[in-house]
């Protein structure tokens, strides 16, 4: 008995274990009777299916789902389970509960079902959630498909919408300033509702959006109508029909407010227990949706704003492999600074484009990097460009992995320093050049004192630079006084740059002459005046020498009688001296600068004249060719002047060429030439004529002297045989009948013959001058010697009876001639010197020879005897010409015609010195005749 009491102790334990389970279960549970009645066994069965406990109490278990499908499922699953199934159904109950529910037959110990249980699971938040989250999963399905934000939100209303009929749904997002709200989605609020709602400010008392917004907490207004907060949009809200309405703020997770869900009834009330755990899902979706919206814009923009960095940097910019050195990713500046493409650096090493002689130093800092003693590293060094030559960058390395991780990638900054390098290089220069430099520069102050001084100018005032940077400029140039400092400061800025010359107190107290160049320049924001400041002493003295020489050269320029002018290219006179002025009739300054075109155009020249001067210039500048012309020009007063010009090429300061010209003025010369040429002419006429007279009165005289000659050989020698025959008759006179004649008688006979022997005389001495006259001289060379010798052997008589006494000094020497007739010239005048002697005096005669400078021998005959008188002295050599009576010496008076025509005819000369009383010294000359023969 006590093993059965117990027995039924334990069924009884277990069977109140069970109930108190079944009690505890959310689930309802019912019994279905066989008319489908349900019996409630546990609390959660008549809270979970709550239409059963509202509706009477006969209602159908199939009448919990809420369509007629729903219900015709019910009812089938039921029979199922009265027919021994279990069967199963998810459906939704007219208070949009959905239930997941099991039908389960209990079976009696035959095996038939006597009784069904119903088991309903209220997964209404699970199915919620579930479809929150397909919702949600396909908004970002879209969202990342690039959705619009707007469409996103007009989606989740519109799931709202399906998810509570009795509502109409909106969002309303917070501008960027967080103080007005724009509407963004509201499929079914009137549109006039919508727009007047855009923009409103938010704040307490806004409706219930605004003023949720305003708070940052839900505010559910129950009726519209009423409710104060809607006092300012009620007007809008009503003629709608707009009763409820529930908005809920939509925040980020840090609080802060996006914005607003608002669910609208049309009917007044509070939100039931689904519609709040609709809002609190949709809000949340919504907050979880546009935080993600705002990070994700956020992202966007800030990958945009990245991959501008990376791609649009002024800098090169390159992520390399850490390990490999590879380059697996550049910029274009990157690019371009190496002059390559990505396609071409990218897999290619830092290390093979890195300058060998900088790859060291890069290596040990990548090694110190990749060991993480350092996170980050700067140098300056060369990398090969595309087209081989190195470019001078600026790297900056970081490591992107994190500290005590494997290294991976790095990212490589890169900046062409190239410029910077030269501006250095040029800097230093420019420093070393400042500072050494000969020339003093001053840095000043906008206040005018020195900033800045360099070595020279120091060397060159004498002042140390403690001095000078505590001096103004006022104190090294008193044109420079305190008050003109702004002016003049004024002016650099307006001009930039001023030259100027002035004069400088150096620290001894003299003062030096100096250019001064200043410039002004700028840096950051301050202004200076740069000055340098050349020593011009050398240059003034320079300049003050090249205005004398200018001077002076002007002078001889301008003093010269010729016309010197200088002329470019454009025919411009760049320089003319008076004589060019003068021929203008102009001051010298006002030719110069002007145009030769000009000038002969202002003065009346002929255009033709000037571009036949201009023609040639161009000649000379072009070709460089010196020329020597005579050209001619009308002068002012239109008289046709001549020049003698010489135009050459002359190289100016600027390069270009331009012509000298130095032009004579030969009018004067020309017209002389003219006239002596025309005199010439005259005188060529005149001499023909005269040639001709002479030629004809010589033919007329050769005629008549040979008529002369024949006439008076033929008296000669016809008065021979006349004189013989007197003679002759004489002589047989005084033989035959000499004895019949008296004294006187004989007298005259001896008187005949003296006149027939003198006659003869003459008549022989006229024949012998009359040949010489014609006979042809054969001129040789005749010893002078043997001549004389000749001579005195012919008058040995003679000179025995006189007592003579005749001296030859020195040897005679050779001379041209012809030696019978040099005989007769030296025997006539030695017979001269024998016989014109005063009476009873013997003769003294001196012969000797002389060599004269014109080459002629002159032979020399003189005597002691009476002398010539100077009246006479050129009449002896005539003929016929004697000074005395016949009776006192006797002669011809032929002798010495002789002499001078056989001179004449050998080309020889003859002469006499001599004093009356005293002597005479008769000359004869002949060409020398060469050594002896
Ligand atoms: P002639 O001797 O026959 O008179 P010449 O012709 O030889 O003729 O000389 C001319 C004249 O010159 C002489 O009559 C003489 O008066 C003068 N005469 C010539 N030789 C001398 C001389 N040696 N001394 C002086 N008178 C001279």
């Amino acid at each position: 008995m006590g093993r059965a009491r117990d027995q039924v102790t334990a069924v009884h334990e277990s069977e109140e274990r069970y109930r108190r389970l079944v009690e505890n279960l959310p689930f309802s549970i019912h019994e279905i009777d066989p008319n489908g009645r349900p019996i409630p066994m546990n609390p959660a069965g008549s809270s979970v299916v709550t239409f059963i406990e509202n509706a009477d109490r006969d209602a159908l278990y199939y009448l919990a789902a809420a369509t007629d499908r729903d219900r015709e499922r019910l009812r089938s699953c039921l029979a199922g389970a009265h027919s021994g199934r279990t069967t199963y159904l998810d459906f939704e109950t007219p208070d949009h509960q959905i239930l997941q529910a099991s039908f389960v037959p209990l079976m009696d110990d035959d095996g038939n079902v006597h009784r069904v249980m119903a088991v309903a699971h209220n997964i209404t938040a699970r199915k919620q959630t579930e479809q929150f989250l397909e919702l949600e999963n396909s908004l970002l399905a879209d969202f990342t498909r690039g959705m619009p934000l707007e469409k996103a939100l007009t989606r989740l209303v519109e799931f709202i919408e399906l998810q509570a009929e009795d509502v109409i749904a909106s969002v309303l997002l917070l501008d960027a300033a967080g103080t007005h709200v724009q509407h963004v989605a509201a499929a079914n609020l009137p549109e006039e509702y919508t727009a007047a709602i855009d923009g409103a400010a938010i704040g307490e008392s806004t409706g219930s959006c605004g003023t949720a917004a305003y708070r940052g907490e839900p505010v559910f207004v129950a009726d519209i109508d009423t409710d104060p907060l809607w006092d300012a949009y009620r007007g809008l809200a009503q003629p709608h029909g707009l009763r409820a309405c529930w908005s809920t703020p939509i925040k980020t997770t840090t609080g802060r407010v996006l914005g607003t869900i608002a669910l609208y009834r049309r009917e007044p009330g509070m939100p039931k227990a689904y519609h709040r755990k609709l809002i609190t899902a949709a809000t949340n979706l919504a907050s979880m949706f546009l935080t993600q919206y705002d990070n994700e814009q956020h992202l966007r923009e800030s990958e945009r704003l990245f991959r501008t960095i990376f791609e649009q940097a002024a800098v090169g910019v390159a992520q390399l492999d850490t390990v490999s050195g590879e380059i697996l990713h550049v910029n274009q500046r990157y690019c371009d600074i190496l002059g390559s493409i990505p396609e071409k650096l990218i897999g290619e090493t830092w290390m093979a484009l890195t300058h060998p002689g900088d790859l060291d130093e890069d290596l040990a800092n990548m090694e110190r990097l990749r060991r993480g003693e350092i996170r980050e590293f700067s140098i300056e060094k060369r990398l090969r460009r595309n087209d081989g030559e190195f470019v001078w960058i600026d790297l900056t390395v970081s490591a992107t992995w994190q500290a005590g991780d494997e290294p991976s990638t790095h990212i490589a900054i890169v900046s062409d320093i190239t410029e910077r390098k030269r501006t250095e290089e040029q800097l230093q220069f420019t420093k070393f050049s400042v500072d050494s430099c000969s020339t003093a520069i001053f840095w000043i102050r906008p206040d005018a004192t020195f900033l800045h001084v360099n070595d020279a100018a120091l060397k060159q005032l004498g002042y140390s630079r403690d001095e000078m940077l505590s001096m103004a400029v006022s104190d090294i140039d008193p044109a420079y006084p305190a008050e003109v400092w702004p002016e003049y400061w004024a002016r650099m800025r307006r001009e930039r740059k001023l030259t100027f010359e002035t004069s400088i107190k150096l620290k001894d107290g003299s003062s030096l002459p100096v250019e001064i160049t200043t410039s002004l320049f700028e840096r950051g924001g301050e202004e200076f005046v740069f000055a340098f400041v050349t020593d011009i002493t050398e240059r003034r003295r320079v300049e003050r020498q090249l205005r004398q020489s200018r001077q002076q050269l002007r002078q001889v320029l301008d003093t010269n009688p010729a016309t010197i002018f200088v002329k470019d290219r454009t025919s411009r006179i760049l320089l003319a001296n008076r004589a060019m002025a003068d021929f203008y009739q102009l001051p010298v300054d006002e030719v110069e600068g002007k145009t030769h075109l000009e000038l002969h155009a202002a003065y009346g020249g002929r255009q033709q004249e000037v571009e036949r001067w201009l023609s040639d210039d161009r000649r000379v500048i072009e070709n460089g060719e010196v020329l020597e012309i005579e050209e001619t020009g009308i002068d002012r007063q239109g008289k046709l002047r001549h020049f003698q010009t010489i135009k050459c090429p002359l190289e100016l300061e600027n390069g270009e060429r331009a012509v000298l010209i130095v032009s004579h003025d030969i009018t004067n010369r020309k017209e002389a030439e003219e006239a002596l040429r025309r005199s010439e002419e005259q005188l060529r006429e005149l001499n023909a004529s005269l040639d001709r007279r002479v030629a004809e009165q010589t033919a007329e005289l050769r005629d008549s002297n040979a008529e002369l000659s024949a006439f008076a050989h033929t008296v000669s020698h016809d008065l021979r045989a006349p004189l013989r025959a007197m003679e002759g008759f004489a002589a047989a006179l005084s033989e035959d009948y000499g004895d019949k004649l008296d004294q006187d008688g004989h007298d005259f006979i001896q008187h005949i013959i003296d006149s027939a022997n003198r006659m003869d005389t003459l008549v022989n001495d006229l024949l012998s001058y009359s040949r010489l006259g014609r006979a042809e001289l054969r001129v040789g060379r005749v010893d002078l010697q043997a001549i004389v010798d000749e001579a005195l052997h012919q008058l040995a008589a003679d000179i025995k009876t006189c007592q003579a006494d005749i001296e030859i000094i020195g040897k005679l020497p050779i001379v041209m001639g012809h030696k019978a007739t040099l005989v007769q010239v030296a025997a006539n005048l030695i017979s001269n010197g024998i016989k014109f002697v005063p009476a009873g005096v013997p003769p003294q005669l001196r012969i000797w020879s002389e060599q004269r400078p014109d080459g002629m021998i002159r032979l020399w005959i003189e005597d002691h005897g009476i002398g010539i008188d100077d009246a006479y002295q050129t009449r002896v050599f005539q003929v016929f010409e004697r000074l005395h009576g016949i009776e006192s010496y006797p002669g011809t008076g032929i002798g010495l015609a002789i002499v001078a025509r056989v001179c004449e005819r050998l080309g020889g000369r003859c002469g006499v010195e001599s004093k009356v009383g005293q002597g005479s010294r008769f000359w004869v000359e002949f060409p020398a005749g060469g050594g002896r023969p």
